[in-house]
């Protein structure tokens, strides 16, 4: 057995679509990132969807059009990827991190408000792993103390929480399509919103400034002669190259049209996971898992014996992962305030297991097998 921890699902069909890309000579960006994003507006139910390169290019600019003070604090979960919290920085703004909550390793409702602070100016919450963190109670707060909300959904597509989507309770949702992820488009992003004014910019952010469907308002320059300005744009925002292509649209296209049931092959590899470990006594999974309601980028479990674990896998075959060393313990946010025991805590007993949407049930089965023989060893 050699079982990946990680696997992107490709089948014909986006192959087609790429050699489409190909026969007609059109790889940036383009139609198919205009249908991507309808597609993907559509799907959510949301006003605004935006296509990036990448969810840390959505992070950096959702918290960019908030025009937040320069040197306020952006309360963030110290468990998460990297990006949660460079998106703070490259903002010149001053990441605080927030510990987890005990049970789901979300974001801690009680922690937030303990670590809030008059010059906090927003909230960058991720839905860890998948499961949501409790924005029901994060959003009504933070609009209270009337500061913005950014959520970190890469880790999930948007499943319905308490009558909303994840990604739909703050002020922007972020959602990543990197390789690892729930679908993906090589790299790519997308940046969600039912704010249209506070968006307003984003697609001139996206692409150095420019934003075409703006050039028609531009009336001083284009009065005498309309038909000759087919060229013109105008450059009034100081933006980045972050716009997605139709390359990885043409992916991410296909891709959408499989999510649900890649989602679901997903969640009934969870729901066996969960169910397999019932009896073990030194192996648990990490969270109390709802695979029929939410959908899940990371299945780990919890144990005692972390380094065993992970070199009993090893041995046989099967790839382990920890997501992730709370950015709390990193040499770049050491110097940052938040103390976060139980997210530290918790990084001492994760071991991240195979999650993908092509495990076979034969695969499954044989982790379960090897988890249980652990069990036996140690317990
Ligand atoms: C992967 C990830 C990101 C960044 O996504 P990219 O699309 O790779 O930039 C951000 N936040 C979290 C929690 C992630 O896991």
């Amino acid at each position: 057995m050699n079982i990946r921890l990680f696997k992107p699902s490709f089948g014909d069909e986006e192959l087609t679509a790429v050699q489409g890309c190909f026969d007609r000579s059109w790889v940036g960006l383009g139609n198919n990132v205009n249908e991507f994003e309808k597609q993907w507006k559509e799907k959510l139910g949301c006003e605004e969807a935006i296509a990036l390169n990448s969810a840390t290019a959505a992070l950096h600019l959702a918290l960019a059009c908030m025009k937040l003070p320069k040197g306020s604090k952006v309360l963030v979960n110290a468990l998460t990827f990297a990006s949660s919290a460079t998106a703070i920085l490259y903002n010149d703004l001053v990441p605080v991190f927030v510990d987890s909550d005990p049970e789901t390793l979300g974001m801690s409702f009680e922690d937030l408000q303990a670590k809030y602070t008059d010059d906090c100016s927003a909230i960058v919450v991720v839905h860890y792993s998948g499961h949501p963190s409790p924005v029901d109670k994060i959003v009504p707060w933070a609009k209270e103390k009337g500061i913005k909300v950014v959520e970190d959904c890469a880790h999930t597509t948007g499943p319905m929480y308490k009558g909303k989507r994840l990604g739909l309770w703050g002020d922007i949702g972020c959602y990543s399509f990197e390789e690892k992820k729930l679908m993906t488009t090589g790299d790519g992003g997308m940046l969600c919103s039912n704010d249209s004014e506070l968006v307003k910019d984003m697609k001139a952010l996206r692409w150095v400034g420019i934003d075409k469907d703006n050039w028609k308002t531009a009336q001083k320059y284009t009065d005498n002669s309309v038909d000759s300005m087919h060229w013109f744009y105008e450059i009034s925002v100081l933006g980045f190259k972050y716009n997605m292509n139709d390359l990885a649209a043409s992916i991410g296209l296909v891709q959408l049209a499989k999510l649900d049931q890649m989602n679901q092959n997903r969640s009934g590899t969870i729901r066996k996971y969960v169910d397999g470990l019932v009896s073990s006594k030194t192996v648990k999974p990490m969270l109390p898992y709802n695979p029929e309601d939410f959908v899940y980028q990371v299945f780990a479990v919890r144990t005692k014996y972390k380094h065993e674990l992970i070199l009993f896998l090893k041995e046989h075959g099967v790839a382990t992962g920890c997501h992730y060393t709370p950015l709390t313990m990193q040499p770049l946010f050491e110097k940052y305030e938040g103390e976060c025991p139980i997210a530290e805590a918790a990084y001492e007993e994760l071991v991240t297991l195979p999650l993908h949407s092509d495990l076979t049930d034969e695969e499954v089965n044989y982790v379960i097998e090897k988890l249980l023989e652990f069990d036996a060893k140690y317990s």
